[in-house]
């Protein structure tokens, strides 16, 4: 009866589901998940998992959180939506409450996705270099093997050319330059000629057709790159140069993915522009933001009504994921789950300080609970691991318990990067389970 149902239900999935995000994991580990609970999963089959990607999701808290689903329903119950063309409770404590984790002085954008928050900075960022009378400041410099979301706009600043391919030609005027990468270049460390890069683009492309950069503080999809301590403070200092504004991309790396509330906080930097989703509310619904420096709000004024930033939007911030959100930052103080990324990041490169004695361990890296194993064929050419090896590490894992992904950049050659990134409140248990199954795993290969 059960494998009958399971058998029908895959059927269903594969006749009428169109899947996004496949290709993390080999075809066959497609799972349907039925009930979640902590840092696990149980599939329609009674098979349980550590969910040790949900960093991509970033359900930061755990799943079964019943304190958020009440928080949701109670905001439904009382008063379910009302739009930002006004204004409601929720949102107003939250924009509040998104200031305490950015420490300093930003006003609040809502939106639904990460996409979707990126596409308003770009938005933002043009209007307000026209706003200040600065009309041909459109283009916007991104780094390669970076995703920076769907849309035509976002999807142009990503940097992975196998998502744009056929979907050409995207939102005009984004520029890329290479990503820094301490492990196949740590002369960078020294030289910073990723960030000395952007300042002889900008220089070339002309000063004033230049609106920003955006990154994330660690480019996370594109297989956990780690820059220079130095180099996200030196394209700050770049875009000062040059009149350009820092966007910084937080969808993955924000509330504590990296050990800090936001990753910029680990390279001592104020964006101009920072835009977050995903754990915002652990992903128990769809919220994301816009934070924006207040000088830049302050130039839309004006007497003209397109002095206005004209940009609707139905859903964002609406009542129910605020307040959801509001619980899950909530959660994330009482059970100081920043701190305890911090704490077990650092504890996860120790712990795994011996799988480097492999053949195939190029590199261990990383920052709070995000963490990059970088396969190779050969470590003295770091030539990449096939992907043959990589799916099988992830299989092995997987056979025993453990959900891990890949990334990297297909065209560019580096698919080669296992991506582990547990629930930030993972118990001491799950965190041995996962040192266990990963070096046993990889001791496999
Ligand atoms: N930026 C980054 C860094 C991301 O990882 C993602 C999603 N993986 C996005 C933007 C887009 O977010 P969404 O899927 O919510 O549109």
């Amino acid at each position: 009866q059960a494998i009958y149902q399971t058998q029908n239900l895959q059927k269903t999935d594969e006749k009428y589901l169109w899947h996004a995000m496949r290709g993390a994991a080999p075809n066959s580990s497609n799972l349907i998940i039925t009930e979640a609970d902590g840092a696990w999963v149980t599939d329609i089959d009674g098979n349980r998992y550590l969910d040790g990607m949900s960093g991509l999701w970033c359900v930061n808290v755990g799943y079964g959180r019943k304190e958020l689903a009440k928080a949701a329903y109670d905001q439904l119950v009382e008063m379910p939506y009302f739009p930002l063309a006004h204004s409601h409770v929720p949102a107003i404590k939250l924009a509040e409450k998104l200031n305490e984790w950015l420490g300093d002085d930003y006003v609040i954008f809502f939106s639904n996705s990460g996409s979707e928050a990126n596409e308003t900075a770009f938005k933002i960022a043009r209007q307000y270099h026209h706003q200040k009378g600065d009309h041909n400041r459109y283009k916007f410099i991104s780094r390669y093997r970076a995703y920076h979301g769907n849309s035509m706009g976002a999807l142009a600043a990503t940097g992975q050319a196998q998502r744009k391919y056929k979907y050409e030609p995207l939102g005009q005027g984004f520029l890329h330059v290479a990503p820094p990468d301490t492990y196949r270049n740590p002369e960078d460390v020294h030289t910073l000629e990723s960030a000395n890069e952007i300042d002889r683009v900008m220089t070339w492309e002309l000063s004033q057709t230049i609106a920003g950069v955006i990154m994330e503080p660690i480019i996370t999809g594109g297989g956990i790159l780690m820059p220079p301590d130095d180099y996200m403070a030196k394209v700050k200092e770049i875009c000062e140069k040059h009149g350009a504004l820092l966007i910084c991309d937080e969808v993955i790396c924000g509330f504590g993915r990296t050990g800090k509330p936001f990753g910029f906080m680990n390279y001592g930097v104020k964006p101009d522009i920072i835009t977050m989703a995903k754990g915002i509310t652990s992903a128990y619904l769809p919220l994301s933001a816009t934070a924006v420096k207040r000088e830049i709000y302050e130039a839309y004024t004006g007497s003209d009504d397109y002095d206005r930033f004209r940009h609707v939007n139905t859903f964002g911030g609406n009542p129910a994921a605020c307040a959801l959100a509001l619980k899950n930052l909530e959660i994330m103080e009482n059970e100081k789950l920043v701190e305890r990324s911090k704490e077990l990041g650092e504890r996860l490169l120790y712990e795994l300080e011996d799988i480097k004695d492999h053949p195939n361990v190029g590199d261990v890296r990383g920052k709070g609970l995000l963490l990059g194993i970088e396969l190779v064929e050969n470590k003295q050419t770091k030539e990449p691991a096939s992907l043959d090896k990589v799916n099988k590490v992830i299989s092995l894992c997987k056979d025993k318990g453990l959900i891990i992904g890949k990334n990297g950049d297909t065209v560019a050659g580096f698919n080669n990067i296992l991506q582990l990134s547990p629930p930030l409140s993972i118990t001491e248990e799950d965190f041995s389970f996962i040192i266990k199954t990963l070096k046993e795993s990889i001791f496999q290969l």
